[in-house]
């Protein structure tokens, strides 16, 4: 096999058979493929796309580059949980301690935090003493004894992936719809759970501007991954605005703890719920949507799913105080208040302007290894469909120690757009696609 004839062969339009797929992926694997020729055909696929055989072969292949986490001494139902990244997307921190609460063990790897998207492994790392590594036996006892853990990605799942988003990350081929599917599903089937829910976000701040793209790569991970023995369903959720109030470290687990002591707001209430519902659902947990639903609300109401999150917090070495006692975690060298230049309705908050206005203040990174601040970041005080007069409160900003806080006052300005008539009510809820 020669890797230019698979590049013209995609090219001008053809199909790729299941060998070929598995033979280029090695060659990206073990280096055999020049990144020339992976970049080449990466842009072929951009241009011409995959179907569906093509994209679970490809997803396939992926998985099998590197190992797969054996949970199979684990007796329960193993879930997880996926969103396509967003703004001050609290969720994985109340969704993990909820359904670990409603009887799911939840083995959960997460990302950490680049570009405008903040990371779920930097979040925890905000709390004093908390680990994100821990050898795979620690990781199976841990979820045997508490029913979750929550862990950074391993290095050694689907690493044909890494070295493929590293190279569409600088060759303008991130957006291609088999190219993300595949890439996110393979590091979930690699995952080893039995059930999986997709939040997959539309909108501004999203990979997705529109629904119906959206809803097609939802189509797309769905069909991966039933195809692949992880029962698979997806939520469309709107990603226009930031979720919650906070964007930041250190603030968005304190949302996820007043989330968990059922005093939070009420959009990331509401999706925590949603996507609780539908995977006790999906893993069998529960008979329906409905019952799913009082189960979810009463785990929250009894604070069952507090108790679980201070248990996990313990357990990964963290101080378990902070729970009560938000003191502790760091705070903001100071804090900015970005005031309504105008009266008028909260039309919008968009959301990717709000994500890189915190990386500014110090709560993100702009490379791999840059550090973090995790006191830093922005309180949304006026949400969309909020009536403000000139001078109100639009939002907080906690300042870092290597700000840029011009920058970002300006880009937080330029993410709200002020309007004489309220905006049309916006479900938070788009579509479910199983
Ligand atoms: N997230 C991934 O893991 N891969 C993509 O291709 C896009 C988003
Ligand atoms: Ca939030």
């Amino acid at each position: 096999m020669r890797a230019v004839d698979l590049i013209i062969r995609k090219r001008d339009g053809g199909r790729l058979s299941s060998d070929e797929i598995g033979w280029f992926v090695d060659g990206v694997t073990t280096g055999a493929i020049p990144e020339y020729q992976t970049s080449a055909l990466l842009m072929a696929i951009v241009w011409r796309g995959l179907d569906e055989d093509e994209t679970v072969c490809l997803t396939e292949a992926m998985v099998r580059s590197g190992g797969r986490v054996d949970l199979s001494s684990l007796s329960g139902v193993k879930v997880g949980k996926h969103s396509t990244g967003g703004v001050g997307d609290t969720i994985s921190l109340v969704l993990v301690p909820l359904l670990a609460a409603c009887g799911a063990l939840v083995p959960k790897s997460s990302g950490r935090a680049l570009g405008h998207t903040g990371g779920t492994i930097d979040k925890l790392e905000s709390i004093p003493g908390f680990r994100v590594t821990m050898t795979s036996a620690e990781f199976l006892a841990q979820v045997a004894e508490i029913g979750c853990a929550m862990v950074g990605q391993s290095k050694d799942l689907a690493p044909a992936d890494k070295k493929l988003y590293a190279l569409r990350d600088v060759t303008g081929t991130v957006e291609s719809l088999p190219l993300i599917a595949s890439s996110i599903m393979s590091k979930k089937i690699a995952e080893g759970t039995d059930a999986l829910v997709l939040d997959v976000k539309v909108g501004g701040g999203a990979f997705m501007k529109t629904l119906d793209a959206a809803r097609r790569l939802a189509e797309a991970m769905v069909a991966i991954g039933n195809r692949n023995g992880l029962r698979t369903r997806a939520v469309l959720t709107d990603m226009d605005a930031p979720l919650g109030a906070a964007i930041g470290n250190a603030l968005e687990v304190i949302e996820a703890i007043e989330t968990l002591k059922d005093r939070g707001p009420a959009d990331l209430r509401e999706l925590s719920l949603v996507l609780t519902s539908h995977l006790l659902v999906q893993a069998g947990l529960q008979p329906d949507l409905t019952a799913a639903r009082a189960r979810a609300e009463s785990v929250l109401a009894s604070g069952a799913g507090l108790e679980k999150f201070r248990q996990l917090i313990e357990r990964q070495g963290g101080d378990p105080s902070v729970v009560d006692d938000y003191a502790r975690f760091s705070a903001p060298v100071r804090r900015e208040t970005l005031r309504a230049p105008s009266a008028g309705y909260v039309t919008r908050i968009q959301a990717e302007e709000i994500g890189r206005a915190s990386m500014l203040l110090g709560a993100g990174r702009t490379r791999v290894d840059a550090p973090i601040d995790y006191g830093a970041g922005i309180m949304l005080r006026a949400k969309p469909g909020d009536r403000v007069s000139a001078g109100d409160a639009l939002a907080d900003l906690a300042v870092g120690a290597h700000a840029q806080v011009e920058q970002a006052l300006e880009l937080a300005a330029s993410a709200y757009v002020i309007a004489a008539e309220p905006p049309a009510p916006a479900p938070l809820v788009l579509g479910v696609v199983a």
